[in-house]
């Protein structure tokens, strides 16, 4: 029954020294006690101080708090540096105790029993009972001192580790609070990079036109007449004008879907029709590489914004054919139920699976180097991940490095009904 509530006590209480001195107030009477008391080993000490205590006698009582026992002296303290129990069954007849025999019969007691108080750990201190005739203690009773004494540790173990866990849980809400603000950093960095993009698109695009403009005047003879080779240097530069120019244009495009300044245009077309556009605009496919497409014969019509599922399609051509040295890329569009979706499907370099995220990002690519084998500026996919989003779209990849990759646009054949 004492062993029930002791170890009622120890699953309720909030501290363990409430624990232990209900275990000393219910257990001292049950074994005949005059009086006893618990001691906890100081981390990190020799000492052991008191933290529990029944009936210590009066005339002592302002010294408690003081009172500190040294490991491996005496009773209590060799129980504990010892891990075993220590039984005095008469300190008048034992002449190792000799010096104690003054405090005992100060303290009114003949015998006494020492528990150390042990957790698979370590020992964490030591209960001492202790009683005024000898030779007290029965085997029953010093089994249930030995239950106690297990329960005690167990308290002593489980505030420790709710300590730990109180310290880990601290320390957890400090990084946590941490990390909030460096999130909240990110964001705004995120935010003064994408408007810094905006503007400087901007301001880049109005100079860049008139570029461009000039060099058509000049190739129309404008400027006086042209000998071929500074008609083939001309040319060269209008190409990488355009290209400057597609490369400001996406970068805008993408910064504006950011801000959600887009709406997708939506009218009724047929889906092969957006996959025949992509193909048309799509560059850069090299001779050793066939295109074949899979469609079929007869399709239901489309709801959607027909422009921006080629632009999405076509940025996954372009990628298709850029990376692909030999082979074929395949496209496909199918339709299954009220679900569309267009396939591209290449024989080329393939992408490592740890960047089959990234290469959503804005910027990033998979071979980051300056002296990439393949241009681009890592943009691409990036739009075109946008560019799915507005249409109720969702790009999936699947790769197997050095054999190839399938991208998928998946979206509704109706765009604005159920996703
Ligand atoms: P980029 O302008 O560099 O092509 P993208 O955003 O279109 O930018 O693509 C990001 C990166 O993803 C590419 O640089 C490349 O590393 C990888 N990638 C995209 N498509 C393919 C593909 N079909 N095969 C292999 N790698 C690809």
């Amino acid at each position: 029954m004492a062993v029930r509530e002791i170890v009622h006590a120890f699953l309720t209480a909030d501290r363990p020294d409430d624990v232990y001195q209900f275990a000393l107030d219910r257990v001292s009477p049950l074994v005949g006690a005059t009086f006893a008391c618990v001691y906890l080993i100081d981390e990190g000490s020799e000492l052991m101080r008191l933290v529990a205590v029944h009936n210590w006698p009066q005339r002592w009582a302002t010294f408690l708090g003081h009172m500190r026992v040294r490991l491996a002296h005496g009773p209590s303290g060799e129980a504990a540096s010892e891990r075993r129990m220590i039984e005095v069954l008469d300190l008048e007849s034992d002449p190792a105790l000799e010096d104690w025999r003054e405090v005992a019969e100060e303290l009114g007691f003949r015998s006494l029993v020492a528990l150390p108080l042990q957790t698979p750990q370590a020992v964490v201190g030591t209960v001492t009972f202790y009683f005024a005739s000898p030779n007290a203690v029965s085997a029953e009773t010093r089994h249930l001192m030995r239950t106690v004494a297990d329960q005690m540790a167990a308290t002593a173990e489980k505030s420790r580790l709710l300590e730990q866990m109180r310290e880990a849980n601290a320390a957890l809400t400090a990084s946590n609070a941490a990390l909030e603000r460096q999130y909240h950093d990110i964001v705004e960095a995120k935010r003064i990079k994408d408007e810094f993009l905006a503007n400087i698109s901007h301001e880049l695009r109005t100079p860049l036109t008139a570029v461009v403009g000039y060099i058509s005047l000049m190739q129309e003879g404008f400027a006086g007449p042209m000998n071929p080779e500074q008609q083939h240097t001309l040319e060269q530069v209008k190409d990488a004008s355009d290209q400057l120019l597609a490369l400001i244009g996406d970068l805008l495009e993408l910064t504006a879907l950011k801000r959600g300044a887009t709406a997708a245009i939506v009218a009724e077309f047929d889906p092969r029709d957006a996959l025949r556009d992509a193909i048309a605009m799509a560059k850069g496919r090299r001779d050793d590489v066939s295109l074949e497409i899979a469609q079929p014969e007869i399709v239901p019509m489309m709801r959607s914004d027909r422009r921006t599922v080629s632009k999405v399609l076509k940025a996954i051509l372009d990628n298709a054919f850029k990376f692909t040295r030999q082979g074929a890329v395949r496209a496909s569009v199918q339709i299954v139920g009220d679900r569309v979706t267009y396939a591209v499907e290449d024989t080329g370099i393939g992408i490592p699976e740890a960047s089959h995220e990234t290469v959503f990002e804005e910027f990033r690519q998979v071979d980051g180097k300056l002296t990439r084998a393949f241009g681009g500026s890592g943009l691409g996919l990036a739009l075109a991940r946008r560019l799915a989003q507005q249409v109720q779209g969702r790009i999936t990849l699947a790769s197997v490095p050095g054999v190839g990759s399938t991208f998928k646009l998946e979206m509704p054949l109706r765009y604005g009904g159920e996703n």
